[in-house]
């Protein structure tokens, strides 16, 4: 291929430059000109800079490929196994949803291989999709669903009120029980209230119907420990959890100081003298992880305590703080609902994670 670089002209240089636009590269008031100039030097060095090419302004094989890639949307055209491989965005995007969904495509590389194709394949066939390996319509449509569903753009379901039906029905959870219990409850117990005035017991139901609907949506079978508003007793939530014999037991809190400035994540699993559980200390440990890197908080770290619902349930059980709902900033994220489901997202992910579900 030709090289392109600062001085060249022509229609090569506009099919260049039309493709940085498209992508949302400023290329000054002259736009796709077909002459390589100052702007499209700089805009071609950014665009290498972003993509871990060499930033030189020189656009050859390498930076063409990846521009050419860099443009294609999830649904743009049909991805399937060929050769010389599909490359790009929207096999990224496909890998990184595939990957959430908990089938490992491996590194998220925007190359259609055979790691992908298996994993899409094992995909359609929770899905009760003809595992062709090929992203079509059928297959699309139903990732545009999930999408929606795992988004912040989601409105909450409550089971007991207007139940959203998933719009699939994917069974990598379909053996597990979980017991999400929603800390506290209103009236009596609103738990600790910020400074403008949300409530942990509000905030605590949407944080774990979030989560509940993820996991709904990949055929877990979710037990809630109370109804809306209402409020029980701790032993009878944990007694809940050993009678339906749930797998894992999750409790969401928000935490709560007398000093404003207290921030960050903490996560709870039970411990009580020399004693503990392990595998409530392995299931904390890998949500707590995922909490970090995805709300970037303090790390109040992990803590083996002997709280009711965690030293009466028999089963796997944390306990999450994920931030203060006293600290003013803390309690503006959680009034944002993307922030909500970003904590739901990561509970979630570390759920499967402890599973040692694929991915
Ligand atoms: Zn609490």
């Amino acid at each position: 291929m030709k090289l392109f670089r600062k001085g060249s002209k022509g229609k090569g240089v506009k099919d260049i430059q039309t493709k940085l636009v498209l992508l949302g590269y400023n290329l000054g008031l002259a736009g796709a000109d077909g002459i390589f100039g100052y702007c499209t030097d700089s805009a071609v060095k950014q665009f290498q800079q972003d993509r871990g090419l060499v930033a030189d302004g020189i656009v050859g094989e390498d930076t063409w490929r990846e521009l050419v890639g860099a443009t294609y949307r999830l649904g743009d055209r049909l991805l399937y196994l060929k050769t010389p491989y599909l490359r790009g965005d929207d096999v990224k995007q496909l890998q990184k949803w595939l990957n959430r969904l908990g089938f490992s495509t491996g590194v998220v590389d925007g190359i259609y291989g055979p790691t992908t194709e298996k994993a899409l394949m094992e995909f359609q066939e929770n899905a009760s999709l003809l595992p062709d390996g090929i992203l079509g319509s059928s297959t699309l449509d139903i990732f545009h669903n999930l999408r929606k569903i795992l988004h912040a753009d989601f409105k909450v379901a409550f089971p007991w009120e207007e139940k959203v039906e998933p719009a699939s029905s994917i069974s990598v959870f379909k053996d597990l029980k979980v017991m999400v219990d929603f800390g506290h409850g209103y009236p009596p117990d609103y738990g600790a209230v910020g400074p403008t005035g949300l409530k942990e017991s509000e905030i605590c139901e949407d944080l774990g119907l979030r989560f509940g609907n993820l996991l709904e949506l990949l055929g877990a079978e979710v037990i809630y420990a109370r109804q809306r508003g209402c409020c029980i007793d701790l032993s009878e939530r944990a007694n809940l959890a050993n009678e339906v014999k749930a797998n894992i037991f999750l409790s969401f809190h928000l935490n709560g100081s007398s000093n404003s400035k207290a921030e960050g994540t903490s996560t709870y699993y039970f411990a009580a003298g020399d004693q503990f559980s392990k595998d409530g200390k392995s299931l904390a440990s890998v949500i707590h992880e995922e909490l970090l890197a995805s709300l970037k908080r303090p790390d109040d770290r992990i803590h083996g305590k002997n709280f009711a619902v965690l030293r009466e349930t028999k089963m796997p059980a944390v306990l999450m703080e994920p931030v203060f709902i006293t600290n003013p900033e803390e309690e503006k994220l959680l009034r944002d609902e993307k922030f909500r489901q970003t904590i739901a997202i990561a509970v979630f992910d570390g759920v499967k994670k402890f599973l040692g579900i694929r991915g």
